[in-house]
């Protein structure tokens, strides 16, 4: 049996002033054939799981290109046509193929392409021919189009989130894939379009159960996989929103009627999802009356992890305003504040700007002496057994406030982040973190108590107020009853 495997991916914030281009992938995560670590990445999983099957199995393993950008604007056109290229010609080169097993992402948008995934996966099944299997592992926070389901054989996307899953989904991907090669099963999709969009933690209620209760049908015969997709509200493409997606073996109506009876019962839940949030003067004012700590105030819509560029400054003026000490922010990206810094050199005191250059909308820049306490050329943060680069990153302090400036934008994943400059996020009274969840299960086992401040900025995430302009389908919540009905599902069954 050969299999080719390689992965593509970003996420697109079509709103965001951060361009993707090569060089935002080559800084995030690039691997030619052959050089992809032993460790995966958050959308290179399926590789690693190929690679442990192969190892087990008379199956021989053709490794294409995998790339990762962390989320941010549209995709240059020709960084995305270099990337897709790359990996067709790879697989061109490795024809005859059984199945070819791909790690994107599913929210990637170029200039001139609405869908990428989409894109790649029609070029990709027009040179291996109809009889190939073609499966991907998707993120979640995806936009599954039309064309991708009828391109693909196999899809599956995360079922947590965070998304601590990736590995358990990519071995759940690959194990199918072999089973259909081999003639064991007839993987048949059908996916229903919720009409709605919305964030949906799986770490808390309603969401958590409702995930249980997906698990439990998985387990009914004849059911292969179901996957949420929540979709993402900062991508304007026409079939952005939240879809739930059931593969059987060979039952097509078992297909579609499993995702209409689902997809209904998550629109039932919407709007219950987010955790409670506090403004930022509360979350502050709260973080101030806190006896105890470390308690994690989370930055939630200045996330990088959702394509914006994580340099906001309103919760720490904010801090400065009160006059809290002992409040240590990771990160803020500011890569030519790190720069000075790295001239200036370690235990120097300079004055110093930093923060709030990427945008009108994500608070001004902050003017302080600062004493720089570490340097370190290049840092990295954990996140469910993959490492995150934070780039070269400088740890500055001053007025009793601790904040890590870094060059790689990223998002806020792990205390790890804090010991990689030597701070101990243990010892600190007030943790801020710029993440919507995926910061969770690493910080609340630290935490004294765990805060969602909404800044209202700069991530668009009120879709009422979003100027989309390709969007054509209403949507909750921007249309309050966007008319379900049974035939707006949408059989795609092979
Ligand atoms: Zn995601």
């Amino acid at each position: 049996m050969r299999i080719f495997t390689a992965s593509l991916a970003t996420e697109t914030n079509t709103f965001s002033p951060m361009f993707t281009d090569l060089t935002s992938f080559k800084s995030s995560f690039y691997a030619a054939p052959g050089e992809h670590p032993d460790t995966p990445t958050l959308c290179s999983a399926p590789l690693i799981a190929c690679r442990e099957l192969a190892r087990e199995q008379d199956i021989t393993l053709i490794e294409g290109s995998c790339s990762w950008a962390e989320p941010g604007g549209l995709v240059n056109r020709a960084t995305y046509e270099f990337l897709r290229d790359e990996i067709l010609q790879q697989l061109k080169a490795a024809l005859p193929v059984d199945a070819v097993v791909l790690g994107l992402h599913g929210a990637m948008v170029a200039q001139g392409y609405d869908d990428c995934e989409g894109d790649l996966l029609s070029r990709v099944r027009a040179l291996t021919g109809p009889d190939a299997v073609i499966a991907a592992e998707l993120d979640p926070h995806s936009h599954l189009t039309k064309q991708r389901v009828a391109m693909a054989d196999l899809l599956i996307a995360f079922k947590e989130f965070p998304h601590l899953d990736f590995m358990d989904r990519a071995r759940e991907l690959v194990q199918l894939t072999l089973a259909t090669v081999r003639h064991q099963i007839t993987p048949c999709m059908a996916s229903f379009d919720c009409r709605m969009i919305d964030v949906l933690p799986t770490s808390n209620e309603p969401m958590k159960s409702f995930l249980g209760r997906i698990r439990q049908l998985e387990q009914q015969p004849g059911v292969l996989s179901i996957s949420v997709i929540h979709g993402f509200m900062a991508g304007d493409v026409p079939e952005m929103g939240t879809q739930l997606l059931v593969i059987t073996d060979n039952q097509p109506k078992l297909s579609q009627q499993l995702a209409a009876q689902l997809g209904m019962e998550l629109f039932a839940l919407r709007g219950q999802s987010m955790p409670d949030m506090l403004s930022v003067e509360q979350g502050v004012a709260e973080l101030r009356a806190s006896a105890h700590g470390p308690v994690v105030l989370a930055d939630v819509w200045d996330n990088p992890g959702g394509g914006v560029a994580g340099d906001g400054t309103l919760i720490l003026h904010e801090v400065i305003r009160q006059q809290l000490t002992g409040v240590a922010f990771g990160t803020i990206w500011d890569p030519m504040a790190v720069q000075l810094c790295f001239a200036a050199g370690e235990g120097a005191v300079i004055p110093l700007r930093f923060g709030g250059k990427s945008c009108a909308t994500a608070g001004e820049p902050v003017d302080k002496i600062i004493e720089i306490k570490a340097l370190r050329a290049s840092a990295w943060q954990e996140f469910a057994g993959s490492k995150v680069p934070m780039g070269a990153c400088a740890w500055i302090q001053f007025d009793g406030i601790d904040v890590i400036l870094n060059s790689n934008r990223c998002q806020s994943f792990d205390p790890s982040l804090f010991r990689a400059v030597g701070i101990v996020p243990e010892q600190c009274h007030g943790l801020v973190v710029k993440s919507t969840n995926h910061f969770y299960q690493g910080f609340a086992a630290i935490a004294a108590r765990v805060l969602y401040l909404d800044a209202k900025a700069p991530y668009p995430s009120d879709p009422k107020q979003n100027n989309y302009q390709k969007l054509t389908r209403a949507i909750w919540p921007i249309v309050e009853q966007p008319h379900l009905t049974a035939d707006e599902s949408k059989p795609d069954c092979a």
